[in-house]
C-alpha cells in the first residue's frame, strides 16, 4: 500500500482583553486578560487546525468554521478540531505528530503544557506524546512583546493513503 506524508503549517493571532477569559490548548489559564475571538479565541488550537487542513489541501479554519456562523460562537476550538480530525479520518489520514510554539509575553504557558498535550492529543485522538507544545517570549519587541496579544505557530505531519 502506498501511503504518502504531508507536512503542513499554521499561524494564529489573537488580541488580549480584560474581562476575556484565556484558553489555550482547551486550558483556561489563570490570566487577567483572555484573547478576543469569535469562537473562545484559543490561537494553540487554531493553529494546529490550520496545520492539518493545509496538510490536506483543505483550506483553512476560516473557511471551515466562518465567524458568520453563529454555532462557532464561543465555542471551545478542542470541538473544532475534533470536526478536523473527522475530516482528516474520513480521508484515510492519520496525524503523526504536531509540533506548536506559542509565544506569550505572560502569563507563564509551560505549568499547563502538560495539560494542553492531553487535551490536543485526545481532540485529535492520538497519544499525547505525539503533540508537542512549546512557549516562548516575543522578547519585547513588537506588540507580542507588549502583551497586546498572543501567537501559535503548528506544523503537523500527516501520513495519507
Ligand atoms: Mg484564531
Amino acid at each position: 500500500m502506498d501511503r504518502e506524508l504531508r507536512v503542513g503549517n499554521g499561524y494564529d493571532v489573537h488580541r488580549l482583553e480584560r474581562g476575556v477569559p484565556l484558553v489555550l490548548g482547551g486550558v483556561a489559564l489563570p490570566y487577567e486578560k483572555g484573547l478576543r475571538a469569535h469562537s473562545d479565541g484559543d490561537a494553540l488550537a487554531h493553529a494546529i487546525g490550520d496545520a492539518i487542513l493545509g496538510a490536506l489541501g483543505l483550506g483553512d479554519l476560516g473557511s471551515h468554521f466562518p465567524d458568520s456562523d453563529s454555532r462557532w460562537r464561543g465555542v471551545s476550538s478542542l470541538l473544532l478540531l475534533e470536526r478536523i480530525r473527522d475530516l482528516a479520518g474520513a480521508r484515510g489520514a492519520r496525524i503523526l505528530n504536531v509540533d506548536a510554539t506559542v509565544i506569550a509575553e505572560a502569563p507563564k504557558i509551560a505549568p499547563h503544557v502538560p495539560a494542553m498535550r492531553d487535551n490536543l492529543g485526545r481532540a485529535l485522538a492520538i497519544a499525547s506524546d505525539r503533540v508537542s507544545v512549546k512557549a516562548t517570549t516575543n522578547e519585547g519587541l513588537g506588540a507580542l512583546g507588549r502583551g497586546e496579544g498572543i501567537a501559535a505557530m503548528a506544523v503537523v505531519l500527516i501520513e495519507v493513503p
